[in-house]
């Protein structure tokens, strides 16, 4: 768990022992306010708190004599009971499992394997592959540059994954721009700036994540133009994205910039059609969805067709669905998918006509369309033309005078009239509600 995620469960841990009145104000402020968490280690059931004075153990007395009172709000908040040990060491070693994290900040699912090529991002896959195997001085550095949600900080990852699969002497380190000024500022306030400059020219690959928020943080850009250029004369291999062209980012000095162009700089384009398909294809893979089912690939092409380049929201969209239907236990098809993304699918609500109403209408009774434009009253078709008029009025907004004229020039009174009455009767009658749904689902296909 991160420190601000931790502290922020801290916070609410406080908040809610005062809410349930189980410690007031002033022990609060007193015994626990001034603690920091510091560290949630899942291995010893212990959550890690640091005080701001040197008595640890004046503070770990009262955790202790009002344990009683914090251990369910620990539980309401963590979900689990830990145990509390405060400390004023803050160095705390961080879990094993956490510092391989560390260590190299990758992330584990972003690979070569699980990225799908395809005309949009053929070429900055094949130099990042080229880079990451290390055959070729001329990528270096290499530039990724693209829209948001494009597979950069992706195909960052996977050069990463590569070089500690292939490679496990290189040392490999991703940071982005937010990691790299944190950890500069923190050295300078430290007094900790040769660590910082060792840590980074030990590297044998630095991958460096959004690039474009270093514009203009002067002593930053300093800091990263001299581990650059010590990386660069010793050979070692520097990766880059951005969101545009190295050229076209504003604020950076052209010094660095021009280091840049040194090497290579590949964009990433949104995916078409085809690409977006696979890509969701590969995520249905991933999540033992079958896609061999023809009902569920008939959903994911629904998805492909409506959404935009943005892989993020693809993503985003696919597992909505996909949410839904393990919640509901019911397979991925076209319905459901409608259902679930009904926003990504508003536009083609245009498309919706007052004859396709009427067709979806009469096809559900078995009769014909002329004979609810006709004069016929039999309830046979009077009911089923009331529902054709209340689904107009309701999807299409039509005033009541035009829908006459749709149904063979009959006074707004009477449409007013059939009108009303379905929306009295929709109230009370489950069955009439569950026709009217049906029916607006067929016309939405
Ligand atoms: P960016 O850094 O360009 O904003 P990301 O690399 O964070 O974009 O990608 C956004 C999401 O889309 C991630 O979950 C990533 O795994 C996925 N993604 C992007 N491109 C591909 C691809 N070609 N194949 C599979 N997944 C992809
Ligand atoms: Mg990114």
């Amino acid at each position: 768990m991160k420190q601000k995620e931790l502290k922020e469960k801290w916070d609410e841990l406080l908040e809610n022992l005062y809410q349930e009145n189980r410690l007031d104000d002033i022990q609060i402020s007193t015994f626990f306010k001034p603690l920091l968490p510091i560290r949630l280690s899942e291995k010893e059931g212990k959550l890690y708190l640091k005080c701001s004075n040197n008595n640890p153990t004046f503070y770990q007395n009262k955790v202790v004599s009002y344990y009683n009172e914090i251990k369910d709000a620990v539980f309401a908040v963590f979900g689990k009971e830990y145990t509390i040990e405060v400390t004023d060491d803050g160095e705390i070693e961080e879990e094993e499992s956490d510092n391989q994290i560390r260590e190299d900040r990758l992330n584990p699912e972003y690979t070569f394997e699980s990225f799908v090529k395809g005309p949009n991002n053929n070429f900055a896959c094949a130099a990042s592959l080229a880079v990451a195997e290390g055959y070729s001085k001329k990528y270096n550095p290499l530039f990724i540059y693209g829209g948001p949600g494009l597979g950069k900080t992706h195909l960052m990852h996977a050069i990463g994954q590569y070089v500690k699969q292939n490679k496990p002497k290189k040392k490999v380190l991703y940071v982005n721009s937010e990691t790299f000024v944190n950890e500069l500022s923190e050295a300078i306030r430290t007094s900790k700036q040769q660590q910082f400059k060792d840590k980074y020219r030990r590297l044998d690959y630095l991958l460096f994540d959004d690039v474009q928020f270093i514009a203009g943080k002067k002593f930053i850009e300093e800091e990263l133009f001299n581990t650059f250029d010590a990386l660069l004369n010793a050979g070692k291999q520097l990766v880059f994205t951005s969101d545009q062209h190295p050229t076209k980012i504003d604020n950076l000095p052209e010094r660095i910039t021009s280091r840049f162009a040194w090497g290579i700089s590949v964009d990433i384009q949104p995916p078409e059609y085809e690409t977006r398909l696979a890509i969701l294809k590969n995520k249905a893979l991933l999540n033992n969805v079958d896609v061999s089912n023809e009902k569920t690939m008939e959903a994911l092409e629904l998805i492909a067709q409506n959404t935009e380049g943005n892989i993020r929201e693809l993503e985003g969209a696919f597992s909505r669905v996909l949410g839904f239907s393990l919640i509901m236990n019911q397979e991925i098809n076209v319905s459901l998918t409608k259902k679930v993304l009904s926003d990504l699918f508003k536009p083609k609500n245009e498309k919706i006509s007052a004859e396709k109403i009427k067709k979806s209408v009469a096809s559900y009774f078995g009769i014909k369309v002329a004979d609810m434009e006709s004069s016929v009253r039999s309830r046979k078709v009077a009911y089923p033309r009331q529902i054709a008029i209340y689904l107009i009025r309701e999807m299409l907004e039509s005033s009541f005078p035009q829908i006459g004229e749709m149904f063979g020039g009959r006074d707004h009174t009477t449409i007013m009239h059939s009108y009303e009455k379905i929306c009295e009767e929709i109230k009370s009658s489950k069955e009439l509600y569950n026709t009217i749904n049906t029916i607006k689902e067929k016309i939405s296909e």
